[in-house]
């Protein structure tokens, strides 16, 4: 069978919906996939003896406990159900990445998960370790990594501290072949050994493949070196988990330097290569660089092309760094750019096969050419951390990394001889060459699942992005101009940017205020009263996250838009920071426009209230 021959997606019929539209459906297959289950126990050896008899579930102790387990169950409910924030909702949560799951990869996950397969060696789960190396080949390949190799990971977080374990150990092991064949590197100073390209090193590692062992513990994992390795260079939108990797990796936060960032919130390439040239004057070398595609607080897409460039341009200087993009949130937009064979669609085709597919309802131009150009180069990049659970709608833990050379597996792996045999073939061996241990079959059940449903290209999960993409222009347009009138006062909404992915930021305003610390303050309220935090979370006719870009992380990089609302310098100055709201327009129902058109006028009406109620 060919699963994937799916021409005209209906992302409809995906969903369990914001109404339970297909609740019946779900309840169907789900209940059918239970009695598989139940039959497949039944089926196992069905002569055995069965353990609990007819008569010993009508006796009391064995009813009460059931009884008792049912009222355990129906407190469970009623928490979730009074204590639960209603991602699902079509056009009512504008906050963080979470919406709706896929509805096939909450009935794969659930189905699996009664399985209870541990991912950690193939001996303990046979089906879902096939399912997870699939899974990391579609990763590789939505990166375009030729010779790659991916798996999935508890989450975006540890992908990240892979990715640093992997620039750590392979930075770390030109020293490690001078210590253990001297030879593969002979007449090479020590500036050269900090900046041999990955490809370079891989390559002496595999010519000494016989040597592996010793080299490994020769690396930066025996301690060695460590302090040696240079600078982690991250954009200031970073997600603070490269704070916590270079902590625990033993690099240390005095490692980590954060490059400005330009007024779209991408990373200023002029202050990368400057930044990278007064160290490497300096002979301080670059451990590496990340490059962000989809910040997590503005969605933004750093260029990766333009820093492909600048390492090419480097290299011919003896500069070499290890380039990871982190993708946790952006990762699954990749999709949009692949045709049905995974070649890269040029620019000038997009539009077209765009129509072809009906990624988007509406003509225009949806995609901007910088974020196609470093969309088109992560396959440049050493490593890529892209997050299953937030743009591929699959149910929580699910992260993931893909690498570009399966080769480098070799420099991280550990064989625990009790677990794993060594020499066996992958899947057999996942634990040994990833950071965590036991892990969920039923994640990779779920991840699979859904990338059979909507294949990793322009006519699956291309169009669920292409309509979220297309929400959120919906929703910045919307919100660009508004005002609403309080009590004689008026509110204006500004947004930062417009969305290079799918989120928008915005502050709200009052007109002729001068005073940042006030602007926050109102936004502050803003975000409490359209949240959790003040009221009944199922009153909110309109539910929103907050951030604080602050001096201190972003140092003057909001400064321009600051200005832009009418505040000095001096307000930035003092209020060292700016409160924004912010959405991940997630919701695969708002590219609609008449979809869109039915909730707005909510939005605007609880926006309304929101501020009526602040002001009193
Ligand atoms: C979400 C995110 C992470 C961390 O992912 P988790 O899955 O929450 O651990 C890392 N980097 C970026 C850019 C993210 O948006």
């Amino acid at each position: 069978m060919n699963m994937n021959d799916q021409k005209d997606l209906d992302l409809s019929a995906l969903f369990i919906g914001d109404k339970a539209e297909n609740g019946d459906y779900f309840k169907k297959v789900m209940s059918d996939l239970i009695d598989e289950h139940v039959g497949w126990r039944k089926n196992y050896f069905p002569k055995d003896k069965a353990m609990i008899t007819p008569e010993e579930q009508s006796s009391e102790s064995f009813i009460k406990t059931q009884n008792h387990m049912k009222d355990v169950l129906a407190e469970v409910s009623r928490r979730l159900r009074d204590k639960s924030v209603p991602w699902h909702s079509a056009g009512r949560y504008w906050g963080h990445m979470n919406s709706e799951t896929l509805m096939p990869a909450v009935l794969a996950y659930t189905y699996a998960m009664l399985w209870n397969g541990n991912n950690v060696a193939y001996e303990s789960s046979p089906a879902t370790s096939e399912m997870e190396e699939e899974v990391g080949e579609e990763f590789a390949k939505l990166m375009s990594y030729k010779e790659g190799w991916g798996h999935i990971v508890a989450d975006g977080s540890l992908a990240n501290l892979e990715g640093l374990w992997y620039a750590r150990n392979i930075k770390s092991l030109p020293f490690a072949l001078k210590e253990v064949v001297p030879e593969s590197v002979s007449g090479k100073d020590e500036w050269e050994l900090l900046n041999m390209t990955t490809a370079e090193i891989m390559d002496l590692v595999a010519a000494n493949g016989d040597k592996i062992e010793e080299i490994k513990n020769a690396s930066a994992r025996s301690g060695r070196n460590l302090n040696k390795l240079g600078k982690w260079l991250i954009p200031r939108t970073k997600h603070y988990s490269w704070l916590k990797a270079a902590d625990i990796i033993g690099i240390g936060l005095d490692q980590v330097v954060a490059v400005d960032v330009d007024d779209h919130y991408r990373m200023d390439i002029n202050a990368l290569e400057k930044t990278i040239r007064e160290l490497t004057d300096k002979q301080i070398p670059i451990l590496g660089v990340v490059g962000v595609v989809g910040s997590t607080e503005e969605g933004a897409v750093d260029s990766i092309d333009k820093i492909v460039e600048l390492r090419n341009k480097l290299q011919k200087e003896n500069i070499y760094f290890y380039l990871h993009v982190d993708a946790a949130y952006g990762g699954y937009g990749r999709a949009i750019f692949l045709d049905e064979d995974n070649n890269f669609i040029p620019y000038d085709k997009l539009e077209e096969e765009f129509n072809k597919y009906n990624v988007f309802t509406e003509k225009g131009n949806h995609i901007k050419e910088e974020v196609y150009n470093a969309y088109k180069a992560v396959e440049e990049a050493e490593s890529v951390t892209i997050d299953p659970h937030k743009m591929g709608y699959i149910p929580y833990s699910a992260g993931g990394i893909a690498i570009k050379d399966i080769r480098m597996r070799d420099v991280i792996s550990y064989f625990a001889t009790y677990v794993f045999e060594k020499g066996a073939d992958i899947p057999a061996l996942l634990g040994a060459y990833i950071l965590e241990g036991s892990k969920a079959g039923a994640t990779a059940a779920a991840v699979w699942a859904a990338h059979q449903t909507l294949p990793l290209n322009i006519s699956g999960y291309g169009k669920l992005i292409g309509a979220s993409i297309e929400g959120s222009q919906r929703y910045y347009n919307f919100l660009q101009g508004q005002t609403f009138d309080v009590d004689g006062r008026t509110f204006e909404i500004h947004p930062l940017t417009s969305p290079d992915f799918n989120m928008v930021d915005y502050v709200v305003k009052e007109q002729g205020n001068d005073n940042l610390v006030a602007m926050n303050e109102l936004n502050h309220d803003f975000y409490n009263k359209a949240s959790y935090v003040d009221g009944n979370l199922y009153s909110k006719g309109y539910i929103v996250s907050h951030t604080d870009f602050a001096q201190d992380d972003y140092g003057d990089s909001p400064l321009n838009y600051v200005k832009s609302l009418g505040f000095s310098e001096d307000e930035w100055r003092k209020a060292g920071k700016v409160t924004i709201i912010r959405a991940s327009v997630m919701s695969p129902y708002m590219n609609d426009k008449e979809n869109f058109k039915y909730f707005t006028s909510s939005i605007h009406d609880a926006i309304q209230e929101y501020l009526e109620d602040i002001v009193k």
